[in-house]
């Protein structure tokens, strides 16, 4: 039988086995195995040539037992509403994985924006918040940044719904431009948080950060900063990767030369010094520490025996599938699960809200501090329960953040 790849039916699968280990009542999976809304909407755009383009979008909420939800936008051209769905309930699990105060929701248009000019990419931004307007509030649901939308985006949305709202409203979105209401520390937050989680590891492991070599797929917000963060700390970046392609030298790159190659050239593919290698081979690279940091689906029951890093670090949100954590658990892959992994996004985000909700801007420094407090203790608490129950850290990851969403429904009265 070929491997189940619809994001959404992995992502019930996956709680499926953690209310397994839990021992929930059916009524109780019930509610979690689907998200409480999903609204599906069209969006007409002007076009710059004068013509009329309906754009298709979504937004899934699906689960706010424990606060407002959460979780960011994607404009890419393969969205759909499973992907959307998938995403929706990962973020449950990652704001309660590591206790912030919101439920999951994700939201997404489909369209290539590689495509659009800036005026088009606006237009379409605006368009959407009118018309999830309705559904969404600092208070109800609170988009931000993901695949291939910016701080850019993510101004002209709160610009938009400040003006159907009639106030400044700087809290209905995060990953917001410092000058408008942005958080210092947002843009490079969620690859400091899987930095922060790949630390721990490694004095797990009993591994040498400053000696450690890595490869990382994807080279955008979350893969770029964690290439830059890594280099500082001594780790040789031996291998990256874009949508066109990867780079290779066994003796280290510059992060900084491969975004400015990147800037001029639409890609790190061609790099001096480098040897180009496919997406494929990156991920099978001999390294230390392997990022995947683009899409789901990218270790899978077929390609995982031939990966060679000690640690896979999932800063994109689902790469490894079902399978494939299989194999990791056979070859004694230490793997540091997605929602865990990549939650610095989404907690300098909540950081984001907290300061725009009260008007008092924090320090840089003050933001990393909290930061690397809330990642430490989260991956300890997810390696504890991984140990105690003698469960892989995904399914161990799973039962604290499910646990936790349960308790909160239990004391709502949900059953
Ligand atoms: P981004 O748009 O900034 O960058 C995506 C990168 O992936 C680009 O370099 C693109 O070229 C590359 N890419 C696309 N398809 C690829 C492919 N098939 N193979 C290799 N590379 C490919 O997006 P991002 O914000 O960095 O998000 C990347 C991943 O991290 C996503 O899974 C996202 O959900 C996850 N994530 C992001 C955040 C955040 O705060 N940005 C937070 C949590 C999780």
């Amino acid at each position: 039988m070929s491997e189940e790849l619809n994001p959404f039916k992995i992502a019930q699968k996956q709680l499926e086995k953690s209310v397994e280990v839990l021992g929930l009542e059916e009524e109780v999976h019930e509610i979690l195995k689907e998200p409480m809304r999903e609204f599906k909407v069209r969006i007409p755009i002007k076009m710059d040539d004068g013509t009329t383009k309906t754009f298709t979008g979504f937004r899934v909420q699906h689960n706010d037992a424990r606060g407002p939800t959460k979780g960011g936008l994607r404009f890419h051209p393969d969205e759909t509403l499973d992907t959307v769905k998938a995403l929706s309930m990962w973020m449950t699990w990652k704001c309660a994985v590591v206790g912030i105060p919101y439920g999951g929701g994700k939201g997404g248009v489909i369209c290539n924006p590689k495509e659009l000019s800036v005026s088009e990419l606006e237009r379409l931004s605006r368009g959407y918040v009118r018309a999830i307007a309705q559904i969404i509030s600092p208070l109800k649901d609170i988009p931000a940044p993901d695949v291939y939308t910016t701080p850019q985006v993510m101004a002209w949305m709160m610009d938009e719904y400040s003006t159907i709202v009639g106030y400044n409203a700087p809290g209905i979105i995060t990953g917001k431009p410092i000058p408008i209401g942005g958080s210092l520390g947002r843009g490079n937050a969620t690859a400091q948080g899987a930095v922060f989680c790949i630390r721990e590891a490694e004095k797990l492991l009993d591994m040498d950060l400053s000696k450690s070599t890595a490869a990382i797929q994807g080279y955008g917000n979350a893969g770029y900063y964690a290439a830059h963060i890594m280099k500082g700390m001594g780790v040789k970046i031996i291998a990256v990767s874009d949508s066109k392609g990867g780079i290779y030298n066994p003796k280290g790159m510059d992060p900084e030369a491969i975004l400015e190659h990147k800037r001029k050239t639409r890609s790190v593919i061609n790099f001096p010094g480098a040897k180009n290698i496919s997406n494929a081979e990156l991920l099978e690279v001999d390294c230390d520490v392997l990022m995947p940091a683009a899409l789901e689906n990218q270790i899978t029951g077929k390609n995982a025996d031939k990966i060679k890093a000690k640690i896979v670090a999932e800063l994109a949100n689902g790469p490894v599938t079902p399978d494939a954590d299989e194999i990791f658990m056979k070859k004694g892959i230490f793997d540091i699960p997605d929602f865990l992994c990549n939650a610095g996004g989404v907690t300098v985000s909540y950081f984001e809200w907290v300061q725009n909700q009260t008007g008092l801007y924090w320090p840089e420094q003050e933001v990393f501090e909290r930061l690397d407090k809330i990642m430490t203790e989260s991956f300890c608490a997810v390696h504890n329960t991984s140990t105690e129950k003698n469960i892989d850290m995904r399914t161990a990851a799973y039962v604290l953040a499910v646990s936790r969403v349960v308790e909160s429904m239990r004391l709502r009265g949900w059953f």
